[in-house]
């Protein structure tokens, strides 16, 4: 059984005040707060388990790369992937998409080719592609979400041209909480013999996600979002795409043999992961998905589908609040504006005064926000501690940012 209450004592900062009230954290989309036991995770890390990786054959540096290494594992069965080597650790989902950009893109895609790319894509998401775009003229092609802010696989499929050579397309929207329907837009890439690049960045803290059903290319996580440490995260790629992958950062760790005339690189995953890591970051981000997979991935849906439904609900009674992204289809994650407010910022000023965290501007999402026609929203997004309570005072607080700019 899904009991909020009890894991809400679970992350002590959930227990503090902000401004004089008890906080009403609803900024989970930007980052998530910690459990306890990645809190103690890492400090062990540090207290008692702290060495390098890899290199030194002394006890506490054994210790510190048997814990590190031992999360491949515990990524790979988070992600449904067949093999831990197929898990390339990263700093989070900008640096796995910066990797395939550079790594496996720039290699590859010459002036003319083709990436498709939604139009809610994040930065982490467009930016690496407009590098390939200036850099070497490769052409980047847009697929539009419907007004709901749905995005049709079918739209996705039909933009794959005899000139692409990539789908880049995120599973979660960051600023609409649209579900894209990822393993439709996969099949009908792979009867054109593209490969797909999936942002899991937000998708992954939400519902179970399996890379081998899903049937993509490339699957991006970030570990600050999973309730992990910040600058911990995770690239998966298929076998074939990885031995297609030209290392994108060179250093130690890296290399097999290095002389003057040349170098001979490690086998993957190490390949691909240059230099000293994020160790304890890593331990962390192992922990946290011990935490998540305790709880159940399906309970975790299952309790954010309700708290969705019931801020739907909530939201949609006020009549001056505008909802951006109303498939039904989605995450609890909730773009608003407001009428007579002038700035997203004000409203998020006004809610912080009352204990509750909101997220207030672009949200590295350029393209979406032109194709809304804002500059900026309001979002709120929940995570596997949040309450109806909470979304009870978000909307008190609202309406106090109404009456206020009314
Ligand atoms: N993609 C999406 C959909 C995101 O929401 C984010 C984080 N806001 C990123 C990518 C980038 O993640 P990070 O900054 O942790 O690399």
């Amino acid at each position: 059984m899904y009991d909020v209450e009890t894991i809400r004592r679970d992350f002590p900062i959930l227990s503090r005040e902000v401004n004089g009230k008890p906080l009403v954290y609803l900024d989970n989309g930007a980052s998530a707060q910690k459990p306890q036991v990645v809190i103690d995770a890492v400090t062990k890390g540090y207290a008692e388990e702290y060495a390098n990786v890899h290199r030194g054959l002394h006890y506490l540096s054994n210790l510190a790369t048997e814990k590190y290494e031992g999360v491949r594992e515990t990524i790979a069965r988070f992600l449904g992937a067949p093999d831990p080597e197929e898990i390339v650790y990263t700093t989070g989902t900008t640096m796995g998409i910066n990797m395939v950009a550079y790594g496996w893109a720039m290699p590859r895609l010459e002036a003319g080719d083709e990436i498709v790319l939604s139009v809610m894509e994040h930065h982490a998401n467009i930016v690496p592609w407009h590098f390939l775009r200036e850099r070497q003229g490769v052409v980047l092609k847009w697929v539009d979400v419907d007004s709901t802010g749905a995005l049709d696989p079918q739209k996705v499929i039909d933009a794959i041209g005899p000139k692409t050579k990539l789908v880049a397309v995120t599973h979660v929207s960051n600023v609409l909480g649209t579900v894209v329907d990822v393993k439709a837009i996969c099949e009908g890439a792979r009867a054109k013999g593209v490969p797909v690049l999936v942002d899991g960045s937000q998708a992954a803290v939400h519902m179970p996600v399996n890379v081998a059903d899903l049937g993509c290319d490339f699957y991006a996580i970030t570990g600050h979002k999973l309730y992990g440490p910040s600058a911990s995260g995770a690239i998966w790629m298929s076998r074939d795409r990885m031995a297609e992958m030209r290392p994108f950062m060179g250093g130690g760790d890296m290399i097999k043999d290095v002389s003057k005339d040349e170098v001979t690189y490690n086998d993957p995953p190490m390949k691909f992961e240059a230099g000293t890591p994020g160790i304890v970051q890593q331990i962390g981000l192992g922990v946290a998905l011990d935490y998540m997979m305790g709880l159940g991935m399906e309970n975790i849906a299952a309790h954010e589908a309700s708290l969705r439904d019931y801020a739907v609900q909530k939201l949609s009674g006020l009549n001056w609040l505008s909802l951006q992204g109303t498939t039904p289809d989605k995450a609890a994650i909730f773009s608003f504006t407001m009428e007579g407010a002038g700035h997203a910022h004000d409203i998020s000023t006004i809610l912080d005064k009352k204990g509750v965290a909101v997220r207030a501007g672009h949200h590295c999402a350029g393209p979406l926000m032109d194709h809304l026609g804002v500059t900026a929203t309001c979002r709120a997004s929940m995570g596997l501690y949040n309450t109806e309570a909470e979304i009870d005072t978000l909307v008190e607080a609202l309406e106090l940012a109404h009456d206020l700019f009314g």
